[in-house]
């Protein structure tokens, strides 16, 4: 359902509140209970606290040079495209620093065709750190596991969704599915998964190519495009670079 305003919407929250309080006492006291428990093993606030105490003492107070200049500005060399997965956290897995990568994370690290209605989130990141950032490499990275990917590969083909948005999210990149089903039809599903995981970066890094500005940059050689695939389950990292030419990828 969707709503046509704010209001619409506490409205609606506040409906569902009301139903829930009229559940049965026993209900009631079950949900509170349970909720009682979850708070006992888990405190989301002192969670919240205690990291931000850790970055402060361990990583802000002792790096007051680069936390000065990041308060004068940024200056990025990378544009990041990662997955929103919470295994695969660029600023963990390459060790990018603050100040080090404009990162964008969505379902399955995707980059959206150019279109100013529908994607201007993406298009205004991604115009943002072309044209005023001005970065110099922009990264997609894929990864193993992806969800979003299995959802890719598992879509009905007569086009029907079950979901409000993430079925026509991974649509995006449905050519690389076309791809991996022509070409990889024989091999074992986790593998063609984890090929569709690279096809999709594939998509995404031509997607980029839909912007103007990112165009301009590349012909110009200021803007590099580079895919990468993290495998959490090896422990590695494959990175290549788009250019047109089959370039040997590296595995680190
Ligand atoms: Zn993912």
């Amino acid at each position: 359902m969707e709503t046509s305003s704010y209001e619409d919407a506490i409205a609606a929250l506040q409906n569902l509140l009301s139903e829930k309080s009229g559940l049965g006492g026993i209900a009631a006291a079950k949900i509170k209970q349970l909720t009682a428990d979850l708070e006992a093993e888990f405190n989301p606030v002192e969670k919240i606290k205690t990291g931000f105490t850790h970055f402060k003492t361990e990583k802000y107070e002792k790096n007051p040079e680069l936390f000065g200049e990041l308060a004068k500005g940024q200056s990025p060399k990378f544009l990041v495209f990662a997955c929103s997965d919470s295994r695969v956290c660029p600023s963990h897995i390459l060790n990018f620093q603050p100040g080090e990568a404009f990162i964008v994370r969505n379902i399955a690290n995707m980059v959206p065709p150019f279109d100013k209605t529908k994607y201007s989130g993406a298009g205004a990141a991604i115009e943002y750190a072309v044209l005023h950032l001005k970065v110099e490499n922009i990264l997609v990275i894929g990864h193993s596991c992806c969800g979003g990917i299995k959802g890719l590969m598992s879509l009905a083909d007569d086009g029907t969704t079950a979901s409000d948005f993430i079925e026509d999210w991974v649509k995006i990149c449905a050519p690389a599915k076309a791809k991996v089903k022509a070409e990889m039809d024989h091999l074992a599903l986790a593998d063609q998964h984890t090929n569709l995981e690279k096809e999709a970066v594939n998509v995404s890094l031509a997607n980029l190519l839909s912007y103007p500005f990112v165009r301009e940059a590349v012909a110009k050689n200021t803007l590099s495009l580079k895919g990468g695939h993290y495998d959490f389950v090896q422990g590695s990292f494959e990175l290549w670079n788009l250019d047109f030419s089959l370039t040997s990828s590296i595995t680190i």
